[in-house]
């Protein structure tokens, strides 16, 4: 789950990590208010869960009153890359001596978090990380050991941060792992990082993805909940009880056990297409599950070809069959399905569906049989 800038930021309040006081605005007057309370100058930000703001004009800097009301009424509804701006947060501006990086992340192939800090932040770290790898100094953090304050201390060093900088960057990156772990992110993300001509280091942006695994032990995320604006895809599947994720690609796929709606993307893949989802509906599936499912995958404009992968265990593959002519008879489903069933009572399965078998209706012996017909009716490799 992505959160807002200011809602980032209030989480790194919580760990102890140095932000701009101010507060977030819905409209003009709110903004006019907050910018008042918080103190001129001010900055004027658009809170829109995408980078690049400042270039696209989401973000101001007010002197007075006039200049807060005009940004103010700027931003609002300003469109960033397809997220019209509803909410603003206004903060007291900072003045700015250095622009830093700071991020934490996790490494899946070396099994460890991963920091990123650079002395040149502001400015997309994707570009520096081209341009200027050397600049980006590294570190990756064993889970068990943590990030002590010595360890923090070397790697500011190494980063080139201004000497000026790098106790309270230190500091502040011990607070930030904290934020990340502790907090159970998958991303925290400070760019930029700032020194101020008066000496003190404060984040000036935050991005920060909450891992959603971990929401069980954190009844506070509650707060953020309904901010999101969820995949609408994910949004109906959830209100159907299905274990559904969204994905980018044109296949879509049902299968029954988490392991093997896995193997069916991998096999999707291994014959050049891609998956539109990833859905597994469950050991013991019946009718109504299946034809839910087809539902929620036939709402989504970009499949092209529908991949139905059952092995039946506790799931019978004649009620399988049974779910699926029903949904045919529910729902006017716009893409050709491709059926492969075995398992408990295949036979079953099959002589249901014998008659019903067409070109938008096919029925393969084997996983890749399948998956070759379903890629191929897709439109090919992708
Ligand atoms: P992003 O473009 O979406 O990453 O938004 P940021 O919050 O990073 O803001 C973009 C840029 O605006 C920053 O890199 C700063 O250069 C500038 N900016 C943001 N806040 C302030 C501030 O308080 N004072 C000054 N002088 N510039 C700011
Ligand atoms: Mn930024």
């Amino acid at each position: 789950m992505d959160l807002f800038e200011y809602q980032g930021k209030q989480y790194f309040a919580r760990f102890g990590i140095p932000i701009s006081k101010g507060g977030v605005a819905d409209t003009v007057d709110q903004a006019v208010a907050q910018a008042e309370e918080s103190g001129y100058p001010v900055v004027i930000k658009a809170q829109v869960k995408v980078g690049g703001r400042g270039k696209a004009g989401g973000v101001k800097l007010a002197d007075n009153v006039d200049e807060a009301r005009m940004h103010a009424g700027n931003i609002l509804g300003l469109d960033i890359k397809g997220h019209v701006v509803k909410r603003l947060w206004v903060e007291h501006a900072s003045d700015i001596a250095k622009e830093y990086y700071a991020s934490f992340t996790l490494d899946r192939s070396a099994k460890k978090h991963l920091g990123m800090l650079s002395a040149e932040g502001g400015v997309e770290i994707e570009e520096v990380a081209v341009t200027n790898p050397d600049a980006i100094a590294l570190i990756h953090i064993d889970p068990v050991d943590g990030l002590s304050l010595e360890v923090a201390q070397e790697w500011v060093a190494r980063a080139n941060l201004d000497e000026e900088a790098r106790e309270q960057a230190a500091e502040l990156l011990v607070k930030l792992y904290a934020c990340y772990t502790e907090g159970d992110c998958d991303l925290a993300e400070i760019n930029p990082l700032i020194l101020t001509p008066e000496g003190k280091v404060h984040a000036l942006d935050a991005k920060v993805t909450l891992d959603a695994n971990a929401e069980y032990r954190h009844p506070e995320w509650d707060e953020f909940a309904g901010s999101d604006v969820e995949d609408e895809r994910e949004a109906m599947a959830k209100e159907r009880g299905l274990n559904y994720i969204g994905l980018s690609g044109s296949v879509g796929i049902i299968a029954n056990g988490a392991g093997l709606a896995m193997s069916t993307l991998d096999v999707v893949n291994q014959c050049g297409g891609s998956a539109a989802n990833f859905l597994d509906i469950g050991g013991g599936a019946n009718a109504d599950v299946m034809a839910a499912a087809l539902e929620v995958i036939n709402s989504d404009p970009a499949v092209k070809s529908i991949f139905v992968n059952i092995f039946g265990g506790i799931t019978r593959v004649d009620e399988v069959a049974k779910g699926v002519l029903e949904a045919l008879s529910r729902v006017d489903i716009t893409s050709p399905i491709v059926l492969r069933l075995d398992g408990t009572n295949a036979v079953a399965g099959r002589e249901i569906l014998a008659s019903h078998l067409s070109d938008r209706l096919v029925a393969e012996p084997t996983m890749l049989d399948a998956a070759r017909k379903a890629v191929a009716l897709a439109g090919g490799q992708s």
